[in-house]
């Protein structure tokens, strides 16, 4: 397109939840030398942080995106989750509620004008790159209002679609046996369902914790079944931890450590997989669900350069991560640096996946997991692409809510911090 008699490239972006506003965020901003179109299936922009009551289709029959539940609080302190240039208003409490979030990210949208780039209710249904020389991509789009179908073209991609979409759902011996409900924590809502229940709550991560002590609350009891090592906390005594389930029967289940019990519900809260059924196989990414192949510092597609992935890191502060991916991305297609040869990446990658697993002890699941590596890689992309660091603060309080989590899950969000400069924090007990 012809902008003061220059062409500007087409940059698109999939998905409107945080790590897609980023991207509109630095790829649309006035000063920017591209165009950028975001394309967003739903009809606001928050992804993961817009609850709705409606677990699978919303009013005109559109899958729901959002598995975010009541009375959530986050898990980790705004002064983390916060964009480096946007700072959480000043609310007392740092473990905020996922209204407060959203709220964040429509007054972030709006203070940098970001809703004039979003085309809302446009489903990307197909991504292949054409031509012969990774320059440009075809884009086929859904109108969940006109339902028609559309093509685009575009100079590069950045697939912001979320990675807590497709649940993943293990296999229990006897499970289709078992009379009472059952769903994954992706359907779950609220707690007052579950009021007088007997529940089984299955996994020991996040949001399997997170629910069974929120039901603890009403229900006649909830056990929590797991086999994560070291959860410690003071726990409602009606919430008891066991095993993991051997098989369930009719009206209960059984657990490997030989316990058993009757329930009436069941909620598996066991994660997500990666997921991008718009890719066209010629994008040559796969995934497992834990990995996404071939992703050069878990973001450029080797195979594909004009295509990055952004935000399918765990174990990091999520939206200073996207951010410092994103300006890296834009000042590759800027032309601020160049990649190294096709070789010498993929040589990064064995790199990377041997240190991974071999220093830091991580298995297959936690492929894109930092943590402890957090602060290096973001520094690392910074220094590449020559833009601000983030500021090394986010990596220390980070590091520090992960230590508060070992000791005590069930009290870790009654801390509040301030953060006094670029490198340092404060801690207050509530
Ligand atoms: P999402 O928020 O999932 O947004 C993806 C967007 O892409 C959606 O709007 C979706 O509609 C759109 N989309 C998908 N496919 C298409 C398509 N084909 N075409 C067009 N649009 C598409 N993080 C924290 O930092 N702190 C927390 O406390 C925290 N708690 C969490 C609790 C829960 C229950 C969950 C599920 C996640 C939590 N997270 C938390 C992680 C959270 O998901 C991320 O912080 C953040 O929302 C990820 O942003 P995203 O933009 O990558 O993905």
């Amino acid at each position: 397109m012809n902008v003061d008699g220059k062409f500007r490239r087409r940059v698109a972006v999939i998905g409107a939840g945080p790590a897609g506003l980023v991207a509109a965020r630095h790829f649309a901003a006035p000063d920017s030398p591209f165009e950028c179109k975001i394309y967003e299936q739903g009809s606001d922009l928050g992804g993961t942080w817009i609850f709705t009551r409606n677990v699978q289709f919303d009013e005109i029959g559109r899958p729901v995106h959002s598995c975010m539940y009541e009375n959530l609080r986050t898990n980790l302190p705004k002064e983390v989750m916060r964009y480096p240039d946007f700072p959480f208003p000043d609310y007392e409490k740092s473990n905020i509620t996922s209204e407060q979030v959203l709220m964040y990210l429509r007054d972030y949208a709006d203070h940098f004008r970001l809703r004039e780039h979003i085309e809302f209710n446009k489903c990307v249904k197909d991504v292949r790159p054409i031509g012969d020389n990774d320059d440009e991509w075809q884009l086929t789009i859904f109108d969940w209002l006109t339902r028609q179908t559309s093509t685009d073209y575009f100079d590069a991609v950045i697939v912001c679609n979320g990675q807590f979409n497709k649940q993943k759902m293990p296999v229990f011996k006897g499970f289709d046996n078992f009379q009472g409900s059952k769903i994954h924590s992706r359907q779950y809502r609220e707690r007052s369902p579950y009021a007088g229940k007997r529940v089984l709550v299955i996994g020991g991560s996040f949001s399997g914790i997170d629910i069974a002590m929120e039901l603890s609350n009403v229900a006649k009891y909830v056990y929590l079944s797991h086999h994560v090592k070291g959860i410690n906390g003071k726990f409602p005594a009606n919430l008891k931890m066991t095993s993991d389930v051997d098989y369930f029967f009719k009206t209960g289940a059984y657990f490997t450590n030989g316990e058993n019990d009757e329930f009436d519900d069941v909620i598996v809260c066991t994660g997500y997989h990666h997921d991008y059924p718009f890719l066209h196989e010629s994008c040559e990414i796969s995934t497992d669900g834990y990995g996404v192949e071939p992703l050069y510092k878990h973001l450029i597609n080797i195979e594909h350069p004009s295509m990055c992935l952004p935000a399918i890191n765990i174990a990091v502060a999520p939206l200073q991560c996207v951010d410092v991916q994103i300006r890296f991305f834009y000042q590759l297609l800027a032309g601020s640096f160049q990649l190294p040869e096709k070789s010498e990446m993929y040589n990064w990658l064995r790199v990377d996946q041997k240190r991974r697993r071999e220093e830091l002890g991580f298995s297959a699941r936690f492929a894109h997991s930092l943590g402890p590596l957090q602060k290096e890689y973001y520094d690392d992309l910074a220094d590449t692409a020559g833009v601000q660091r983030i500021a090394p603060v986010i990596s220390k309080l980070h590091a520090r809510v992960a230590q508060l989590i070992r000791e005590d899950i069930s009290t870790f969000k009654n801390r509040n911090f301030k953060v006094v400069d670029e490198e340092n924090f404060v801690e207050l007990v509530n």
